[in-house]
């Protein structure tokens, strides 16, 4: 077809031919199979750029779904690791002065942080904050929001399959597995609600309000295309929360350490009693952590009713180190006014194409990970997300991956902006961009 970006690819079809002997899909995470066709091996990165394995160089808003928040390579991170492991080896299986040492960052940037456990994943620090606010609270149930994602275990991978819904004659979009083996029981504690929905989440708590230990959400949708929570709603789960001695976390997987120093909660100025860190935390080193309210922390402990937490890699040297020295950046540098100023400027190139070729468009969420949607409104949860033009914006994106800039072809996921985007040609971009768009039209 005409998406196809492997065409005249030789080395990256020998590597995927190869892979499909070695790996499932042949790729070692489902979401990196684009087909093949499009299936992308890389070779190199540097900054905000990644070249495949055919020399394809790409300028790169993926950004491996977030976690570059600096840029590819940046060496004031590299080097603090490399020390660091070079004294200190990998792991020890004991504590180190570097804990705390980051800990202390992650207070000092979010201010409502009393303490912290650390993850290797967003997935273990999803998985440790709902086991604490149950272990805090004594309760099973947990409310998630239509849209949002939240790890890869079992009780987080359902999800409602706004894809497949009618919505002339369903009032809901069904909630589903992601896919086999997914035992039905681990649905058991689950209850979805749209986001922005004030009425959704009242029910809900009038409901069972009383067995509910937290409510768990994106407060910006990283993964529907940041669709915002409104001030007005994030009080409301604020308030209800409270009211209900439920528990509110944040997963700030993706907007933590992005979006601001303190993450979404500074932009809303709504503390969550937990929060979840992953991806921009470690500028792309493999590092993760959950921590808030000092009294929900300390119920991980020993004894019948302690909370159990750990892990062999927990606060190993390379994630830590690399905490270490992104934090310390990202805290004493104006790195945000870099990625924010850039963010805008991308922003006003692809409107200005958009509008040139009369398509209504709005852009959703922060200027460090915004969201594009083709439509006259900015879709307020996943079911509004519905309504607008994703196949355009699928093709949109093909074709400006063919030409040389890398992006998630799916508008759920956010166009990420890191510090290394400062310098990229906005003039350059706005041609591929006015040639990728007039192309998506005539097909
Ligand atoms: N929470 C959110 C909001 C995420 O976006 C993701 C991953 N995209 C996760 C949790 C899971 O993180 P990980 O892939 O590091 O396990």
């Amino acid at each position: 077809t005409d998406m196809m970006s492997n065409a005249n690819k030789p080395a990256t079809n020998a590597l995927l031919k190869q892979a499909h002997n070695n790996m499932p899909l042949g790729v070692a995470d489902s979401y990196r199979y684009w087909g093949e066709e499009n299936t992308v091996f890389v070779k190199s990165s540097q900054g905000c750029t990644i070249t495949d394995a055919d020399d394809q160089q790409f300028i790169d808003f993926r950004l491996a779904y977030g976690p570059i928040i600096l840029g590819y390579r940046d060496t004031r991170v590299d080097q603090e690791v490399v020390a660091a492991i070079t004294e200190r080896g990998t792991i020890s299986g004991f504590s180190t002065d570097l804990d705390s040492q980051v800990v202390e960052l992650i207070k000092q940037m979010c201010p409502n942080i009393e303490k912290v456990r650390f993850a290797n994943s967003g997935t273990e620090a999803v998985i440790g904050a709902v086991r604490t606010a149950r272990g805090f609270t004594h309760r099973n149930k947990i409310v998630v929001v239509e849209g949002g994602f939240h790890g890869l275990y079992d009780e987080m991978m359902w999800k409602s399959d706004v894809d497949n819904w009618d919505s002339e004659t369903e009032a809901a979009p069904k909630v589903t597995a992601f896919g086999g083996g997914i035992p039905e029981a681990s649905r058991e504690h689950l209850e979805t609600v749209p986001l922005n929905d004030f009425a959704a989440i009242d029910e809900v708590f009038t409901r069972v309000g009383d067995d509910i230990a937290a409510i768990v959400i994106e407060p910006i949708l990283g993964n529907c295309g940041s669709i915002a929570s409104t001030q007005e709603y994030m009080q409301k789960l604020r308030d209800i929360c409270d009211a209900n001695g439920t528990l509110l976390i944040m997963d700030e997987v993706k907007t933590g350490f992005r979006v601001a120093k303190g993450g979404a909660q500074e932009l809303y100025g709504i503390h969550a009693d937990l929060t979840t860190y992953a991806k921009a935390m470690g500028n792309g080193y493999p590092v993760a952590a959950f921590g808030g309210r000092k009294d929900v922390m300390d119920v991980i402990s020993f004894g019948k009713n302690g909370v159990t937490h750990g892990g062999t890699y927990t606060a190993n040297m390379i994630a830590l180190s690399a905490a270490k020295a992104t934090l310390t950046i990202l805290n004493e540098t104006n790195a945000y006014d870099t990625i924010n100023k850039a963010g805008v400027d991308i922003q006003q190139v692809l409107s200005r194409v958009f509008t040139k070729h009369g398509i209504e468009h709005k852009f959703a969420g922060p200027d460090a990970m915004f969201g594009i949607h083709f439509g006259s409104q900015v879709p307020h949860n996943y079911r509004d997300w519905k309504k607008t033009d994703s196949d355009l914006y699928t093709e949109f994106a093909h074709n400006l991956i063919k030409s040389g800039i890398m992006l998630e072809p799916d508008s759920r996921e956010p166009w990420f902006i890191c510090e290394s985007h400062k310098d990229i040609d906005l003039a350059k971009l706005e041609e591929i961009a006015d040639a990728a768009m007039a192309k998506a039209i005539a097909d």
